[in-house]
């Protein structure tokens, strides 16, 4: 059986070439009836109308499986979809209007190995990694079953990317094929805690382009460690050091996302140190006010602190942009992933 959505098209060239005699012009027409039409009628195209016995040979090996859509939310134009998965397990997924078009916020696995102490994620602990066509299934639902037009990827919602590293690079390559998704890596953005050896490894995946956003949340180790737990293997420095040898791309800048929690990383002091740690880092911060969790101890800052912090960090030259994550009352706004599962 051939999982189409786990398949780049030079890996689905060669099955066809080895197993039928056959090769790229039918495996195009396959990438794009499935990954651009959503057309699960596909052996009924011109191409394989063509070829009658290699579309009777392809009957019944052929799977798409993105897993069903089993809900959705909807607050304004944002839906937040859940995925029921092969073994029952499920999984959320984020499409988030932009200006000109949408963005998909996909998941890397279910639930998180990370523990992050303000994420609904983190306190569902982890269940396993998802497989290559659980990831471009995302996509193949938002744009195929709920009729959206993706053409921004942000890998931030349940798991650490980085965490699943390998399927996550297929995934991408499959996401980025020109014939099938045709999502450019510059329009991909990957986010990861800081899992160091995952950021040195895909320093060396050579993806140029592909945005590398890092989920910092605190200026020093203290607090940062008692709000990430992975602080305490992979420490600021360390981090620091792995994103001064990564390899950006000419002109590209490190995306830091920094969640603004009430009372613990919100005052002068700690926006002194934070921009002291991004010097001279490439850097744009996004700067987000935490969305309260029920039973977190955890409060959302109000609109006069966030601008203040803000401005601290623009007076020493710090590129922020500030958000107010849309989707609190669907569930869908950052570190919430999880509360309807
Ligand atoms: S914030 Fe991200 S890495 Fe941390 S627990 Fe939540 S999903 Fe995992």
């Amino acid at each position: 059986m051939i999982d189409i959505l786990e398949f780049t098209l030079e890996q689905l060239t060669k099955i066809f070439n080895q197993n039928y005699g056959k090769g790229r012009f039918h495996a195009q027409a396959l990438f794009r009836d499935i990954f651009k039409q959503g057309n699960k009628k596909f052996l009924t195209s011109p191409e394989f109308l063509d070829s009658p016995r290699f579309a009777k040979a392809l009957e019944g090996k052929i799977a798409i499986n993105p897993g069903d859509v089993v809900k959705t939310f909807d607050e304004e134009e944002l839906t937040k979809f859940i995925t029921r998965l092969s073994d029952g397990l499920e999984i959320e997924s984020v499409i988030i209007p932009m200006t000109r078009h949408n963005t998909l916020c996909i998941s890397s696995q279910v639930g998180c190995k990370m523990g992050c102490k303000f994420c609904a994620t983190g306190r569902m602990g982890f269940k396993r990694n998802l497989t290559i066509s659980e990831i471009t299934g995302q996509i193949y639902n938002a744009r195929h079953h709920l009729g959206k037009d993706i053409k921004n990827i942000v890998f931030m919602g349940m798991g650490e990317p980085l965490d699943n590293f390998d399927n996550l690079m297929k995934a991408i390559q499959i996401i980025n094929e020109q014939q099938g998704f045709d999502i450019a890596l510059r329009h991909m953005t990957l986010s990861t805690v800081g899992l160091i050896p995952g950021i040195e490894k895909l320093a060396k995946m050579k993806m140029p382009g592909l945005r590398l956003a890092i989920s910092i949340n605190a200026p020093n180790n203290t607090i940062r460690s008692r709000i990430m737990p992975i602080n305490t293997r992979f420490p600021l420095a360390a981090l620091k050091k792995s994103l001064v040898d990564f390899p950006l791309a000419k002109r590209g800048i490190f995306l830091f996302e920094y969640i603004l929690i009430k009372g613990l990383n919100d005052s002068k002091a700690h926006a002194d140190m934070l921009a002291d740690f991004i010097t001279p880092l490439p850097v744009r911060l996004n700067l987000i006010a935490y969305n309260r969790i029920e039973g977190l101890e955890y409060d959302s800052p109000c609109d006069r602190e966030m601008h203040a912090f803000a401005d601290l960090l623009s007076a020493k030259g710090i590129m922020v942009i500030k958000r107010w994550s849309r989707g609190r009352s669907v569930a869908a706004g950052c570190g919430q992933l999880g509360r309807n599962i």
